[in-house]
């Protein structure tokens, strides 16, 4: 029985010698320590030795068994880290080789403007309003004093959906929502779409604007025309200036209309100011007093000033987009051109 033993043992060392691979060390595994292997095999034949002579057998089969399967684990340790090492040297990356690119997303123009003037008014203390697209008359005409049969209705060609529900025309239907939630002192940006019957090269039937509204003791057109010189400059660079010029809204008195200096000529005079050196950019004002009241706010205690800015008219004047189709066509070879 010894003798087996230490053939087994031998033969078992002679077989492990030529393990190399996965497989290899599987097969060995299967023919030495598997339930059906030769060394559980061994334990079996026990029952055939003297009695006398079994518990050195026995012992030395125990013996055996633990080291065949030490030298298995020893192997396995050896096989998985040859490999790795293969696998390695074969996957080596040739760093000389051109990149593989992807093309990357951007933002929309319209987005990346947003974003700017939300960024410039966000530093004075704007806080962001979104109000409904779906308005009722009251809203968007009435409380902003202008009342039905009013001429200044006909500025806007309005989307009816029935008698009282329209489409926004304009965001400053997000003075009346915002000063019948909040109490002086507010100081609000609405952002949004609005719609108009109106379609050419520079107007869309859906096109974007961006409210603002301040209400608060003492505010008056100083502080409109020092809040969009920040705006201005944060936009257009810090050179230009703003200058306000008399105009007419229902729903600010006095109303004007904001230029800035031409930041393509410096004033000097050129096509894109149509040669004035100035630039009109948005209209805005003084907040109506019956606006106010409207809004059950006291106009003996508070003032406000307004404004409006047309995103589109914006994004054309910074990026010299002459058709504000192109912003809706989704026309990559357009929008690719606004990376930041
Ligand atoms: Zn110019």
């Amino acid at each position: 029985m010894q003798a087996i033993i230490d053939e087994l043992a031998r033969q078992a060392e002679a077989d492990l010698a030529q393990v190399t691979s996965k497989e290899t060390l599987a097969s060995f595994w299967q023919k030495y320590l598997s339930k059906n292997g030769q060394v559980p095999a061994l334990m079996k034949n026990l029952r055939t030795v003297d009695a006398a002579e079994r518990p050195a057998m026995g012992k030395a089969i125990n013996e055996l068994k633990q080291k065949v399967q030490a030298d298995y684990d020893a192997a396995a340790v050896r096989v998985n880290q040859a490999e790795l090492a293969a696998r390695n040297a074969a996957e080596t990356v040739d760093i000389t080789l051109p990149a593989k690119t992807r093309p990357t997303g951007g933002l929309h123009p319209l987005t990346l403007v947003r974003n700017q003037i939300i960024d410039a008014f966000a530093g004075m203390g704007f806080e962001i309003y979104e109000g409904p697209e779906i308005e009722d008359d009251d809203h968007c005409f009435t409380r902003l004093n202008v009342p039905k049969d009013h001429p200044a209705r006909d500025m806007q060609d309005t989307f009816y959906l029935s008698d009282e529900l329209l489409l926004r025309t304009q965001t400053s239907t997000g003075q009346i929502r915002t000063m019948d939630a909040e109490r002086p002192p507010i100081k609000v940006l609405v952002p949004g779409r609005v719609f108009r019957s109106d379609s050419d090269a520079t107007h869309s039937p859906m096109f974007h604007q961006m409210e603002g509204l301040v209400v608060d003791k003492g505010i008056n057109l100083c502080d409109l025309q020092g809040m969009l010189d920040v705006f201005v400059q944060k936009l257009f660079g810090s050179e230009v200036r703003t200058r306000l010029r008399p105009s007419y809204f229902p729903f600010t008195e006095p109303s004007v209309e904001v230029d800035v200096s031409c930041f393509e000529c410096h004033g000097k005079g050129c096509s894109l100011c149509k040669h004035t050196g100035w630039i009109e950019i948005l209209g805005g004002g003084v907040v109506n007093q019956k606006v106010l009241r409207n809004c059950n706010i006291d106009p003996e205690v508070y003032s406000g000033i307004a404004f409006g800015i047309g995103i589109e008219r914006i994004a054309m004047l910074k990026y010299g987009i002459n058709n504000i189709g192109l912003m809706f066509e989704n026309d990559l070879r357009f929008l690719g051109q606004f990376h930041e």
